[in-house]
């Protein structure tokens, strides 16, 4: 099967469960080796589909551990929701075109608080995660789901992931209605290494930590995500990494390895240079997958631990989190969980001062 799944199974199921073969028939394309091949076009009404079947043992397994509000230990029945699919740009890196196409298709403002008034209403969810492509693209639309949602008085505070162009109205917008923190795609450690993966950013380190700062100016905690393991880096690329990761004023920060998923730009151009196929290592932080002939595994290992460090124990890092825990002095707890979760996985070291 291609395409979008959901009327697709339905019809499955139909034709399943009460042998009503006729619903199958609009899905079909063709043969492909003498197997029937069902093509599931894209689901343009997204409103059409039922919230998801939640449960309160379901809801209650997981925890946003990132440096967030509330912090993991005050998270109750933390939910994921969606409000659109696809996304405007398309990366190289990124499959998102792939999957979705170059667009972006959205829910309703009214449907979507719906389902976060449901979500406090059945179980007093607190925290919700975001997890569109791009939240944010659409100025207009994201203005008003936000009005939406400060206007309905719900409670829940949410995350979510934009890119660095989003809009600042639309940031003050998003802090007004319960948003506590964005994450954003950077995906270089230097401006050098930006501009080689050409995300649709900014590739100015200042311009972009002008868009943390005012984000943080409305206590929003901010999570930059960025990539190493090019197969291009060399010692040289890396001296830089470190300079640069010290410069940047993100409350948190995201290194995973480049990994070229099948259908992206980046598959067709690394796929001959892969270290390993086996998928499990395909999750961007357990390993480097394409060969680098300058680094070695074990050197990417180590580097990444180091660069987690040099972040967090960085003078920036250290003025930033006071400056945050000065004006919003609730930030206080979430930084104190964040710290027991970094050591837990040995990204500082014992030299981390922001606490003190
Ligand atoms: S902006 Fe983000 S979601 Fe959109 S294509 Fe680029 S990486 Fe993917």
């Amino acid at each position: 099967m291609t395409g979008e799944g959901e009327d697709a199974s339905v019809a499955i199921a139909k034709t399943v469960l009460k042998g009503e073969r006729g619903e199958l028939d609009p899905f079909l394309v063709g043969r492909q080796n003498g197997t029937k091949v069902l093509n599931a076009p894209k689901l343009r009404d997204l409103d059409s589909m039922p919230f998801p079947l939640r449960s309160e043992d379901r809801l209650g397994r997981y925890l946003l551990y990132d440096l967030t509000w509330p912090p993991a230990s005050q998270q109750h029945n933390t939910a994921i929701v969606l409000t659109s699919r696809g996304c405007l740009h398309s990366c190289d890196f990124c499959a998102s075109a792939t999957v979705w196409g170059q667009e972006a298709v959205y829910r309703s403002k009214e449907k979507i608080v719906r389902e976060f008034q449901e979500l406090k209403e059945i179980f007093g969810t607190n925290t919700a995660v975001i997890i569109d492509q791009s939240f944010g693209q659409d100025k207009e639309w994201t203005l008003e789901l936000c009005k939406a949602i400060k206007n309905a008085k719900i409670g829940i505070n949410w995350y979510h992931q934009s890119n660095l162009t989003i809009d600042r109205d639309v940031i003050k917008a998003m802090a007004e209605a319960g948003c506590t923190k964005i994450g954003f795609g950077m995906e270089g450690l230097s401006p050098r290494a930006v501009e080689k993966v050409k995300p649709p950013n900014p590739t100015d380190f200042d311009v972009i930590n002008d868009v943390f700062d005012y984000c943080t100016s409305l206590g929003l905690f901010v999570k930059a995500y960025t990539m190493i393991g090019f197969p291009w880096e060399t010692n040289q690329s890396i001296k830089e990494y470190f300079e640069w990761i010290q410069k940047i004023r993100a409350s948190q920060i995201k290194i995973s390895y480049m990994t070229p998923f099948p259908g992206t730009v980046y598959w067709e151009k690394y796929r001959d240079q892969l270290v390993t196929r086996n998928w499990e290592n395909f999750d961007t932080v357990r390993m480097p997958v394409v060969h680098n002939p300058h680094i070695s595994i074990e050197q990417y290992h180590d580097i990444r631990r180091d660069l987690f460090r040099a972040f967090y124990d960085s003078n920036t890092y250290t003025d930033a989190a006071r400056q945050m825990i000065d004006r919003f002095p609730r930030s206080v707890e979430s930084y104190k969980e964040f710290a027991d979760y970094l050591r837990h996985f040995d990204m500082i070291s014992g030299n981390t001062h922001w606490l003190d």
